[in-house]
């Protein structure tokens, strides 16, 4: 179907980018006749690709036109004139693109890309919070499903979870579904913060004890954590933030190297965009951001399976819509808040 010069062409493109996270020129060869496809489809379908900086390099440099995180990728499902849109990331992502651009075609390429935090509440265990704690605003981190964002008053993202909680009047904010996150913001604001006992099954599983290590052996280290992390984790880094804070945070400093307590994708992408700098250390994979694959988003774009197409009713989707839009509003018109990220 494609010329040897275009696929030759094809893997010098890709390796451009790849050998920075260890990507030979065979594999990019492998990779080449399948991101060609994909690309060509693309087109022809007037079809967008949203990838979520956890994803693997071959998706994020071979046929994403966006890379980011949740709320970098919002603001473009939202300002997209795309008919179609291939979200490479999970399902509560996509599921925001479909909501914010409801007259579109919306595929989540695996029907598998869930989320621990989001499958950790329901919007009836949102419902007799609210019936506990009646008149207090609830708060979700978009890392839920569209039928609990449609129970809430408003959505935030890690990078400006504070302005948002900083935004509503009351005293006490419901904030879920991350009791991490929700620790690491009780610490910034004085508001009492209600939480969940949601958890994402990555971040919870790093240590103190290995940071420290790590600044030991390397000095001048720099260790950036995300705050769905352990506040003790936060605490013992040098910055905490979402992942597009901790990509300004490298640009724009000089260290010997770099840490990042997350999922491995963003090491990849970081080597990628800062061939010049040094990653090391640790990162966890995130299993559900690893199902999205260059096959099944060939096969998504060209015949979608019913599991591949995110469809909601109305009402949940006209709710959901609410919440994201206060946060738009609240992160526009509410002033900076230089306290989130926490520190640097
Ligand atoms: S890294 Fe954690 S929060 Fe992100 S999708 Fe995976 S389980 Fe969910």
């Amino acid at each position: 179907m494609f010329s040897d010069e275009q696929i030759q062409q094809e893997t010098e493109r890709l390796y451009q980018k790849l050998q920075h996270v260890g990507f030979g020129k065979a594999l990019c060869q492998m990779f080449a006749p399948l991101t060609l496809e994909i690309n060509k489809i693309k087109k022809e379908k007037n079809a967008v690709i949203l990838a979520h900086s956890y994803q693997t390099p071959d998706i994020l440099y071979g046929i994403a036109d966006f890379q980011g995180d949740s709320y970098q990728l919002s603001k473009n499902a939202q300002e997209t004139d795309a008919d179609v849109i291939v979200f490479c990331g999970v399902r509560f992502m996509a599921e925001t693109a479909k909501i914010l651009n409801p007259t579109k075609t919306v595929l989540l390429p695996s029907p598998a890309a869930g989320c621990s935090l989001a499958e950790s509440i329901t919007a009836e265990d949102v419902r007799k919070l609210k019936a506990q704690y009646p008149g207090v605003p609830v708060v979700t981190y978009v890392n839920t499903s569209a039928e609990v964002k449609a129970e809430c008053d408003a959505c935030c993202t890690s990078a400006n979870a504070l302005k948002i909680i900083e935004a509503f009047p009351n005293e006490s904010i419901i904030f879920i579904p991350d009791k991490f996150m929700a620790q690491n913001m009780q610490k910034l604001t004085t508001k009492k913060l209600i939480a969940w006992d949601g958890s994402c099954i990555v971040h919870e599983e790093f240590k103190v004890s290995k940071i420290q290590q790590f600044k030991q052996k390397y000095p001048g280290l720099k260790v950036l954590a995300h705050t769905e992390c352990a506040p003790e984790v936060v605490e013992a880094s040098d910055f905490a933030g979402g992942t597009n804070d901790m990509m300004r945070y490298v640009e724009k400093t000089e260290a010997p190297s770099y840490m990042l307590v997350t999922e491995c994708g963003l090491n990849d992408r970081m080597r990628a965009e800062f061939p010049e700098k040094d990653f090391l250390g640790m990162c966890g994979l995130c299993p559900y951001m690893k199902q999205n694959t260059l096959g099944l988003i060939l096969e998504a774009l060209k015949n979608p399976k019913p599991g591949q197409v995110i469809e909601m009713s109305e009402e949940m989707r006209k709710g959901a819509e609410r919440s994201l839009l206060k946060m738009f509003e609240l992160s526009q018109a509410v002033p900076a808040v230089e306290k989130n990220p926490v520190h640097i």
